[in-house]
């Protein structure tokens, strides 16, 4: 899966919402995050993000920002 991460904050440009195939991303009030269950893995999302804040999951010390998608993703709104 990919994850959003700390750049996000405040940016929300919402290129990355635009590509997504299967509308995964989650929207909070200062960031988006991924749903991980949802996401496909495509990575479409990843280079149309102006913040770099999307990243694939298994890059090293991404597993607080899992956690956080996994855990925001079910609290906040589709988009
Ligand atoms: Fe959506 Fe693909 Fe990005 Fe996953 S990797 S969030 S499926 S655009």
């Amino acid at each position: 899966t990919y994850v959003v991460t700390d750049a996000c904050i405040r940016c929300k440009y919402m290129d990355c919402v635009e590509v997504c195939p299967v509308d995964c991303f989650y929207e909070g009030e200062n960031m988006l995050v991924i749903n991980p269950s949802e996401c496909i893995d495509c990575g479409v999302c990843e280079p149309e993000c102006p913040a770099e804040a999307i990243l694939p999951d298994t890059e090293n010390g991404l597993e607080k920002w899992l956690e956080l998608n996994t855990t925001m993703s079910a609290n906040w709104p589709n988009i």
